[in-house]
Parts: structure tokens; C-alpha cells; sequence
């Protein structure tokens, strides 16, 4: 799988994708991301990527021109790629713009895009982009119903929530299956670890439940199984 940034602060990525689950992924190959500054793609030489509004209004926005230059660009590789010509072409890949107005992101789309190749996600900046970048993309996604600064949180998001879902990933392979929301409106079931007895300051005691620690197994299953949220 190999994901496509386009973003003006490509530094962002750095940290989060240098640990843990990301950085695995990445070292043993089932991901490559590749981080493109947009600025590359200015055509002035003050490399600016955003103007005024038409129409007035507060703050800035993305230029469509440059957008269309890093999305070209994208396209042009994607289909000249070895492993499209392996292929024959048929690589599937989206390219998809963060933004608050978009189709809201859950676990279900996360699983639809696990099965794709190529995935480009452009991070808006200042009031949002323009417009007319919609002929050359192909959605809008939304990580949830409030505004955020810019899309980075929102790609991150996205590119987490899938690599979580590619084989070979996870080091248990059922642990992606039993997690909230794996089946659509089931939310996974309490759990613990030691002490078994947790005392605050104020000398209240928190027990583990019981059966969790009774070792039988089949009555261990039955109350996660009762204690899953379904939601309506
Ligand atoms: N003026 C825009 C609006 O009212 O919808 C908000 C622009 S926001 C400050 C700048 C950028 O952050 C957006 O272009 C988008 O890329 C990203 N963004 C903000 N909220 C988001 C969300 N909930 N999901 C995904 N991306 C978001």
C-alpha cells in the first residue's frame, strides 16, 4: 500500500510515523508513504500556494493551479509505476481531499480502503481550498464534525486506521478483529490489567471483575461477549 501527502508542512509527519505500529509497517514494506511539499509546485518565485477569496471573506485559499500541479504529478507516477505495468494497470488508488464537509471517516471505509494500492490524501490549510480541485479528485473525507487547523491530523488518522487493517501488521492477526467497531456498531468489551485490587488516595478499592480471573475460559468468552456495547 503506499500513501501520497500533499501538505505545506511536511515536518508534521516525522514523529508519529518514526513510531511503533507505523514505523514496523513501514520497515518490513507493507507501507511506503511519500510526503510531498506543495510548495514544490508554485509556479512564482515566492512559492506561494494560496490568494484571497473571490467574492471577499476571511483568510486565505489553496490555489486549484498548484494543487492540480502535485496532483498530476501523482497521477503521472501512479501509472507509470513498475508495479502498474506489473499489473497491467490495473492499480486501484483514490485520491482524496481532508475537509470538514466530506463523508465522515469510520472503521468501515477504513476496511474498504485497506483493499487499494495507492491512496493520495491533500491536507488543506488557511480557510480550506479551492473548490474547483473537485474535477480532479475523488472525494472529500471528513474525520469528524468540528474544524481542525489543517488535514495532517486528519491523514494521519486515515493512515493509521489502515495499516492497522493490512495483513502482516499487527503482530496478532486477530487483534484487529475483536477491536471496537470491527464489525460495524460493536464496541469492544472492558479490559484489565494488574493490580487486581487498585486503591485510590482516598482508599476506595477497584476490584477486576471475578470471572476475569477465575481461568474459565468459555464463561470469560460469555461476559465479553455480554459486556460488547452494540450500538443502535
Ligand atoms: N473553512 C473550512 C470550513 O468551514 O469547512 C475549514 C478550513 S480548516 C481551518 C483547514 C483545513 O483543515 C481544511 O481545508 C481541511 O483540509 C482540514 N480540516 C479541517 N477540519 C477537518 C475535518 N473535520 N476533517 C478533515 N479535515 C479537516
Amino acid at each position: 500500500m503506499i500513501f501520497n501527502i500533499i501538505t505545506i508542512f511536511p515536518e508534521i509527519f516525522n514523529s508519529y510515523f518514526n513510531e511503533s505500529i507505523i514505523k514496523r509497517a513501514l520497515e518490513k514494506e507493507k507501507i511506503k508513504i511519500n510526503i510531498i511539499n506543495l510548495r514544490d509546485f508554485a509556479v512564482d518565485k515566492h512559492k506561494t500556494v494560496d490568494d484571497t477569496p473571490y467574492g471577499g471573506g476571511a483568510g486565505m485559499l489553496m490555489k486549484v493551479d498548484v494543487l492540480y500541479k502535485a496532483v498530476n504529478q501523482i497521477k503521472s507516477e501512479i501509472r507509470n509505476s513498475h508495479f502498474a505495468k506489473a499489473t497491467r494497470g490495473k492499480q486501484e488508488s483514490k485520491i482524496i481531499l481532508l475537509s470538514a464537509k466530506g463523508d465522515k471517516w469510520n472503521q468501515q471505509k477504513a476496511k474498504k480502503y485497506s483493499k487499494l494500492d495507492n491512496i493520495t490524501l491533500i491536507c488543506g490549510r488557511y480557510e480550506g481550498v479551492d473548490e474547483r480541485i473537485v474535477n480532479f479528485i475523488d472525494g472529500e473525507i471528513s474525520i469528524g464534525d468540528y474544524v481542525l487547523t489543517g488535514g495532517e491530523i486528519g491523514a494521519m488518522a486515515i493512515i493509521d486506521s489502515i495499516t492497522r487493517l493490512l495483513p502482516g501488521v499487527l503482530g496478532n492477526e486477530t487483534s484487529a478483529k475483536d477491536e471496537s467497531h470491527s464489525v460495524s456498531g460493536e464496541l469492544e468489551y472492558p479490559q484489565y490489567t494488574r493490580p487486581e485490587i487498585f486503591i485510590d488516595n482516598e482508599g476506595n478499592k477497584y476490584k477486576v471483575p471475578d470471572v476475569l480471573l477465575s481461568g474459565n475460559h468459555k464463561k470469560i468468552e460469555e461476559w465479553r461477549k455480554n459486556k460488547k456495547i452494540t450500538q443502535l
